[in-house]
């Protein structure tokens, strides 16, 4: 396999951005080797610009649910696109698309569409907050949710209820409002309701957690956060950017608020955050709480998001099919396996850990062996099969991936595993 044109391309891009890259995992600093650069992608393969062709696992990281280039899609934004790019006003389109949502979630009674699921969760943030008139918010370490400030946050050392900053530029004062919990420990929840609860305007989560590699919710671990911030007036709001349309969670929980990205957009720039009409109808113009966006609602990303969701309701059990596919490759990849891996599923969303002991939170992923994650993700790679460059990633399966490219994975990670021991 060559990598000389994408590698070339590589260093003319560190010219003009940070690590050559617009989101720093694309960079696979992770991974010591140099990122394919990519020139198109059909179905279930994406092709890199040295003619390479790759089995793709990363779906550009959760969004491509029916895989790349879908004819429908492709149709529907070309007739789209001759209609004008960006009205700035009122469409029939965003009514269609918010409804479509709501019938996956009847939870989010309104909504509001933006542009990036960093954009829906600090706004489900901001509306929290202004609901309750509390400032406060506690979320789980290994969650990720966008890079707005207030989340951008980790545990701190001594005290449990003031978080520190995860990165340089967020102030020491917005951390302070932000308490970080692991994951699945319903008791450090409990603890801090119980010497701040008053003060909690929300507890955001990852219902399933996919930022920190694929880690399951326990059993009891949201109904029990469901009923410690209804006793405290807090509000929950469960970030499904990631899980949104993959996996349902709602059916036995229901959240406050709901933040949803990725597959809403079909591959578009879109996301939405919303919930009960008590709450929602708060934000500008209803109410008081400040929030807009120039391209929010963009008839394109509406178009793509309503193709896509029309074919997830009108394909007959697609998440049923989708996930007994999923379980099929992973039976596939554990039997070639040599060395100890965890492969945790959720619907169309797996991973690979390379652990003996079942992952429970962040600590656990951190403790896998990344050695042997970097070195299987090389040899993957350089047999055509495209993985995320991160043991902290979900690996995604679409409806476009068949009985041969997990033939031609199976095979490949039977090598890789080889080289492994
Ligand atoms: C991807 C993701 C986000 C951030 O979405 P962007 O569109 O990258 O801003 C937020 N929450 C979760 C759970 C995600 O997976």
């Amino acid at each position: 396999m060559e990598l000389e044109k994408s590698a070339a391309a590589f260093e003319l891009a560190k010219k003009f951005m940070p690590g050559g890259v617009n989101s720093p995992v694309r960079s696979y600093s992770n991974v010591d080797c140099n990122p394919p650069f990519i020139a198109r992608a059909k179905g279930s393969h994406i092709f890199d610009i040295d003619g390479n062709d790759y089995v793709d696992y990363v779906g550009s990281w959760g969004p491509m649910i029916l895989g790349h280039a879908h004819e429908k899609i492709v149709d529907a934004l070309k007739e789209a696109v001759e209609r004008g790019t960006s009205y700035g006003a009122p469409t029939e389109l965003e009514t269609e698309l918010a409804a479509l949502v709501q019938k996956f979630y009847p939870s989010m009674e309104v909504m509001r569409m933006v542009n990036s699921g960093t954009e829906a969760t600090m706004s489900a943030l901001r509306v929290a907050r202004g609901f309750t008139g509390r400032e406060k918010i506690v979320k789980f370490i290994g969650c990720y949710h966008g890079h707005s400030d207030s989340l951008l946050v980790n545990a701190g050392s001594g005290a449990a209820t003031f978080g520190e900053p995860s990165s340089p530029g967020v102030t020491k004062g917005t951390a302070q409002d932000t308490i970080a919990l692991p994951y699945n420990d319903i008791s450090a929840v409990e603890k801090v309701f119980n010497e701040c609860g008053e003060k909690i305007a929300a507890v955001i989560v990852e219902p399933v957690a996919g930022n920190m590699g694929l880690v399951l919710p326990e059993e009891n671990f949201l109904p029990k956060l469901r009923e410690v911030t209804k006793k405290f007036g807090a509000l929950l709001i469960f970030d499904e950017v990631m899980s949104g349309f993959r996996v349902k969670v709602q059916d036995k929980i229901t959240p406050d608020l709901t933040c949803l990205g990725k597959i809403i957009g079909g591959g578009l720039p879109c996301a939405a955050y919303g919930g009960r009409a008590e709450i929602m109808r708060n934000v500008s113009p209803d109410g008081k709480i400040y929030q807009a966006g120039t391209l929010s609602g963009n008839p394109l990303a509406m178009t793509a998001g309503i193709e896509t969701l029309k074919i997830l309701i009108d394909t007959p059990n697609f998440t049923e099919n989708l996930t007994a596919k999923t379980s099929k490759l992973i039976e596939g990849i554990k039997s070639v396996a040599q060395v100890p891996i965890q492969t945790p599923q959720a619907g169309s969303m797996f991973c690979i850990f390379f652990s003996d002991k079942k992952i429970r939170n962040y600590d656990d992923a951190a403790a896998s062996n990344q050695a042997q994650f970097k070195k299987f993700f090389i040899s993957m790679l350089r047999q055509g099969i495209y993985l995320a460059p991160s043991q902290f990633e979900t690996l995604f399966v679409s409806a476009a991936h068949n009985d041969e490219d997990f033939q031609k994975t199976v095979d490949a990670a039977k090598f890789a595993f080889k080289e492994l021991v």
